[in-house]
Parts: C-alpha cells; sequence; structure tokens
C-alpha cells in the first residue's frame, strides 16, 4: 500500500532508515570489537528483529516478557537488567537470558547461584554517582537518592565471587564526552575491580546515530577500556537504533478558533506521543514551520478531554482544513511501547514501509483491544 493510503492514526517505522542507522552501529562494532545489543524498551518492532538481527549481537531485557520477546524474536544474546526480580518470575528469566545484571548485593546473594548453576552470566549495576545530564533529574540514573546501581560506598569486594561483569547506565540522548566523563568516574571508583572482570557494559543513551555525534571519541572510550582492562564492552542503546526511523501519520479533523487557530487532529500527545509531554519535545512535523515562519499559526492539538493535550505551535504554507493529513517524524522510539487508550482513544496502526517505499500494516487494533484490558 502507498503511504498515502495508510488508515490513520499510524506508526510507520522504515526499514531503509533503521537499516542506516544499523549500519553505523555496526561499523563501531567492527572498528573496535564490542558488542552493540538493542534495548528493546525504546523499539520493541519485533517484526524487524531480523533486520537488526543481522547488524546487532542481540537484545536487552528490562523484565521477563522483554526478555521473552527477545528470546523468541531475536534469539541471539539476551541481557537483563531490572532493579529488583520477582521469585516467581527468576526461573522463568534465567531460562531465557545469558546476561542477568542485578541491581544490588542482596539481589545478587539471593539469585546468584541459580544463575551460575544454568551456565549464565552474571553482573552487578554500579552507581558512578556521575551526573551528567543537566534539567532532566527524571532520565538521570545519578541524581540524588537514585535507586540504580551499588554506589562505592555499598561496594562489597568481598561478595564478587561469581560476579563476571560489570554494568553502568547513565546517559540519554548524550555525546561521547559524556560518555568519557563517566568512565573516569567508573574508573576513579570501580578501578580496581575492573581487571578481575570479563565484560563491561555501557548501558544506554549513547546517541550514537544522531548526525553530530562523536563516533571517534566513542570508539577511543571503547578501545581504552578493552585495552587497559582486558575487557569486552557492550553497548545497549534503545534510541539509537531507530532514531528519526519512523512517523506518525494523522489526520486532522477538525479547526477551531479561541484567540488562536487550533487544529484537532485524529492522535493525542498523552496518548499517542507520551513522551512529548514526559520529557518534554517538540516533535518534528514535515512541511511545517516554526511559530512565525510561515503564515499559517495552529495550535496542533489531541482528541481527548485533557486540556494539556497539545502538540504544539507549528506554521503552515496554507490554511488546514478537515482532512489533511500530517506526518510526525522521529515517531519510532518511545511511542508504541508506551501508548495508552485513555479516553478510549484508538491505538495508532503499526505499519513497515520497506526499502521500495511500500507500506504494510502489520497490525490494526480495535475496540476489543480497549476493551481487553479492563475486564
Ligand atoms: C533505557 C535504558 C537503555 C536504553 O537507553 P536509550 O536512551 O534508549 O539508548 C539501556 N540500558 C538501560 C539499563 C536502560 O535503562
Amino acid at each position: 500500500m502507498k503511504f498515502e493510503e495508510l488508515p490513520t492514526p499510524c506508526y510507520v517505522f522504515d526499514e531503509g532508515l533503521v537499516e542506516k542507522n544499523l549500519k553505523i552501529l555496526n561499523g563501531v562494532m567492527e572498528r573496535t570489537g564490542c558488542k552493540i545489543i538493542l534495548a528493546q524498551k525504546a523499539f520493541s518492532m519485533y517484526k524487524m528483529y531480523p533486520l537488526i538481527a543481522k547488524y546487532l549481537n542481540g537484545t536487552a531485557a528490562s523484565g521477563l516478557y522483554e526478555a521473552r520477546l527477545g528470546y523468541e524474536e531475536m534469539g541471539k544474546e539476551n541481557h537483563i537488567f531490572s532493579p529488583a526480580y520477582r521469585e516467581d518470575e527468576i526461573d522463568a528469566i534465567i531460562s531465557v537470558c545469558d546476561h542477568i545484571i542485578f541491581n544490588s548485593f542482596s539481589q545478587l546473594e539471593k539469585f546468584k547461584d541459580k544463575a551460575l548453576q544454568a551456565g549464565k552470566k552474571v553482573g552487578l549495576r554500579i552507581n558512578p554517582e556521575c551526573s551528567t545530564q543537566i534539567g532532566h533529574a527524571i532520565y538521570d540514573p545519578c541524581s540524588p537518592g537514585s535507586r540504580f546501581g551499588v554506589t562505592i560506598e555499598h561496594f562489597r569486594p568481598d561478595l564478587l565471587d561469581g560476579v563476571s561483569g560489570l554494568h553502568f547506565h547513565t546517559l540519554c540522548q548524550q555525546n561521547s564526552d559524556d560518555l568519557e566523563t563517566t568512565l573516569n568516574a567508573v574508573e576513579e571508583k570501580f578501578g580496581p575491580w575492573l581487571s578481575q572482570m570479563e565484560w563491561i557494559n555501557f548501558g544506554g543513551g549513547h546517541h550514537i546515530t544522531r548526525e553530530d555525534y562523536n563516533i571517534s571519541l566513542l570508539e577511543d572510550c571503547i578501545k581504552k577500556v578493552q585495552d587497559k582492562y582486558r575487557l569486552e564492552v557492550y553497548l545497549e542503546p534503545g534510541e539509537a537504533i531507530a532514531l528519526n526511523a519512523g512517523y506518525l501519520v494523522t489526520t486532522v479533523l477538525d479547526t477551531h478558533h479561541n484567540g488562536i487557530e487550533i487544529a484537532i487532529l485524529d492522535t493525542s500527545a498523552t496518548c499517542h506521543m507520551p513522551d512529548m509531554l514526559e520529557m518534554p519535545y517538540r516533535p518534528p512535523l514535515l512541511g511545517s514551520g516554526e511559530v512565525g515562519e510561515k503564515p499559517f499559526m495552529y495550535r496542533l492539538s489531541g482528541q481527548t478531554c485533557l486540556t494539556g493535550d497539545t502538540i504544539g505551535d507549528y506554521s503552515f504554507d496554507q490554511p488546514l482544513k478537515s482532512g489533511d493529513r500530517l506526518i510526525f517524524g522521529d515517531m519510532a522510539i518511545y511511542t508504541m511501547v508506551k501508548i495508552t487508550t485513555f479516553n478510549g482513544m484508538a491505538l495508532p496502526a503499526l505499519s513497515i514501509r520497506d526499502k521500495d517505499g511500500d507500506c504494510h500494516i502489520v497490525h490494526q487494533f480495535g475496540y476489543e483491544d480497549f476493551k481487553m484490558r479492563l475486564g
């Protein structure tokens, strides 16, 4: 089907653009020998896992369900980290994961023997207490009081028996200079124990496929740790895999006036682009301009009852009218995995645009999908 024929609202995941990102990541792997795995929480479009599997080493999961998905649909290395594991899930987790990363020494003590007996690798998440992001405390695992990772104050070298790797995750949409800063903190605090490990995981948050990302500094960081401590290095980015590789296609339902021009779309910021309100950020919209840039300004708004369900102010060359289609960019990551049916909003259809430009519907949702979760 053609792009113009897709039903709306609809997410479109672009195979060519995902592959372009994968090639950049694969280049880092080839030049350094590091391993890169997909953090599924950012992008779980498993119909594209066969493509991703051609370039990356496997998957990273945040819990049992993601771990199962990675195991079933990618079937390569499968790592897991959770702030705490449930006793009734740990056996299933161990059976589908090969690297199990614990957040504390108490979790490690509780479950590590089971994991080791099953022949799995055991890791520990450390907290280097090095905040490199300003103004985004909710995305900063090093913020004061954070529940993530063992700080040096609570580090117990006497309990490291069986631990083959350390894991840190401190970045969010950041460049490699912040990784370098973080690595210095990791070395300063945990350096004495690095050489006794086999592997280290640098977590996610590396915006490797962004245009201004300094890949050569990333590679220097990786090589330094490989050479100095003889460690296998893992990265587990999520965003970088599908950055700028998807769209949300919507239709204008009505226009409205209240001091400003308002357009109501068949989508919703809170339901279909939740990170937009949480982060917050302004989604790119194809063919539009900033306020004042083009002659016709509209506040683009969602279909729900939430007053704050607005996407932002955008300007256009022509007035908008009912039936116009609008295409938001960078809608592959942290969208389909976070959407809700608040107000009974329909979940957007899922589709893939192949390399020839043809679009294929992967799934369409309806009333039953809404009702099923409610009783
Ligand atoms: C969120 C997360 C990632 C992926 O982060 P991105 O910002 O999507 O690259 C990787 N590892 C852990 C432990 C995470 O919490």
